[in-house]
């Protein structure tokens, strides 16, 4: 018999979680402005709002944290994970960070003036708010079969590499100080970048002197669909794909709360000395002394170990199965999920399920709403409320995916429960013909609204 596949862990420690009753659900929702993120932790049965921080320690990461060095310079700690980012990421130099977005407005501060234009493939959304926030613009350059969400494509995260020579020609080349590629393309439905797309992005931003910068959140899990889907990578190890990875890039931000396995922390990857010192300036200003910036010791050590655990194939194929079988679980029920799934997360197509509500009521968010109340599983829109106001004219900006994202934290969740969410999924599907009011803003902050902005049903 053939042997079906089983996780290379086992649980040591658990904590319970509570269902609540629909009643219930529907004033804590209401009370929340119907922002998901009001809610509290207490009121969510399963949450998939986000696999962000929200990962399982595992025991070794949880000794690290017993041996960590408090000293406030040169701490054993900071060099622990200085020699595991070089060796999994092949940067020399490195500064340690409080979170992603901290690496971005550290690197970003060094980078950045007022009036440029970063190209990428789809920035995630604190990258883009960071770009705008200096008044810069952020173009998105991802090829168009990304956003056509039944094309089977295994790279859907790829940059076109034409239109970004084109917005490179068009553009005075001093208002283009980098590009950043998002491996893999969350905002795209966690889809991959290929290898070859990155070499042949690296060769352009050589070719007219641009920094190539990756925004590495989820790049182990990149590397395993490089390993997987990529011709001449099958086998390879996953440290050496992703020594290759990031041999094309100048620098890299990350957000270790994903595929470093921990709840809090980031960090810069820096190639050059000159970028180096500038960052570090602005590095002590913002997160902190160059040897913790925004980490203690404790965290460091964690965050060294959660890389080396999250660089382990085995891992990596149950925490990409996992995600996978949700997926099809969810297709069975003939619910419209994109494909192919993602690596962190299965997203819904929004648009095709509730086709009843128009755009400007928000369909993602408001089928959100609607899993939530039926299951006490929480969700995260990717639409038109995180797409934003224009900052220029101000007007609503309307992506072409209306999606809800289910991202799957790391080692936290059992089948059973994954099956429960797709059951979940499937029964809001079977009734989605009643559902006929969408949701309209009651308030919202100037930039990154989707965090905290207050929502009412369209109808009242
Ligand atoms: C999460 C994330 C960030 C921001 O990191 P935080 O740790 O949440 O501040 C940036 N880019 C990508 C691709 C991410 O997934």
């Amino acid at each position: 018999m053939e042997l079906p596949f089983a996780e290379p862990y086992k649980i040591k420690m658990v904590e319970k979680i509570y269902k609540s009753t629909r009643d219930q659900r529907e004033k804590w929702i209401t009370d929340a402005s119907y922002n998901l993120f009001n809610l509290k932790s207490e009121e969510v049965f399963i949450d998939l709002l986000t696999d962000s921080g929200t990962g399982a320690m595992s025991d070794k990461q949880w000794s690290e944290i017993m041996v960590g060095d408090e000293s406030y310079a040169g701490a054993s700690s900071y060099y622990k994970l200085k020699r595991a980012i070089t060796e999994i990421t092949g940067f020399g130099y490195f500064l340690p960070t409080h979170q992603g977005r901290a690496a971005e407005n550290v690197l970003f501060s060094v980078l950045l003036r007022e009036g440029d234009i970063v190209p990428g493939n789809a920035h995630f959304d604190t990258t883009k708010g960071h770009i705008e926030f200096r008044k810069a613009v952020a173009v998105d350059c991802t090829i168009k079969e990304a956003s056509d969400p039944a094309l089977i494509n295994p790279f859907k995260g790829n940059v076109d590499t034409e239109m970004l020579e084109d917005v490179i020609r068009e553009n005075p080349k001093s208002n283009i100080p980098c590009i950043v590629v998002t491996v893999t393309n969350n905002t795209s439905g966690g889809q991959p970048v290929s290898m070859a797309n990155i070499k042949e992005v690296s060769r352009i931003a050589k070719k007219y002197g641009i920094k190539l910068i990756l925004d590495s959140a989820r790049f182990a899990e990149n590397v395993y669909f490089i390993k997987t889907r990529e011709d001449g990578y099958a086998s390879k190890e996953i440290r050496e794909i992703a020594l290759e990875m990031f041999s094309y890039a100048d620098a890299m931000t990350m957000s270790s709360k994903k595929d470093a396995i921990v709840n809090m922390g980031g960090f810069i990857g820096i190639r050059e000395e000159d970028l180096f010192i500038k960052a570090s300036g602005f590095n002590i200003i913002y997160e902190g002394y160059i040897t913790y910036g925004g980490m203690s010791g404790r965290d460091m050590n964690a965050l060294a170990q959660g890389l080396y655990e999250g660089t382990e194939f085995d891992y990596l194929e149950s925490r990409i199965n996992q995600v996978a079988r949700l997926g099809s679980k969810m297709k069975e029920y003939g619910i419209p999920v994109l494909e192919p799934y993602g690596g962190h997360a299965i997203f819904i197509d929004a648009k095709k399920f509730l086709p009843q509500i128009p755009k400007e009521e928000f369909p993602a968010q408001t089928l959100a709403i609607e899993i939530y109340i039926d299951g006490g599983i929480r969700c995260a829109e990717i639409g038109a409320l995180m797409a934003d106001r224009d900052p220029v004219t101000r007007e609503n900006r309307y992506p072409a995916l209306e999606l809800v994202r289910l991202a799957v934290p790391r080692r936290v969740y059992s089948d059973n429960q994954m099956d429960f969410v797709a059951a979940v999924v499937g029964n809001v599907f079977i009734r989605r013909k009643s559902i006929s009011k969408g949701l309209k803003i009651k308030w919202e902050a100037p930039i990154l609204r989707h965090f905290t902005v207050k929502l009412d049903r369209s109808d009242v």
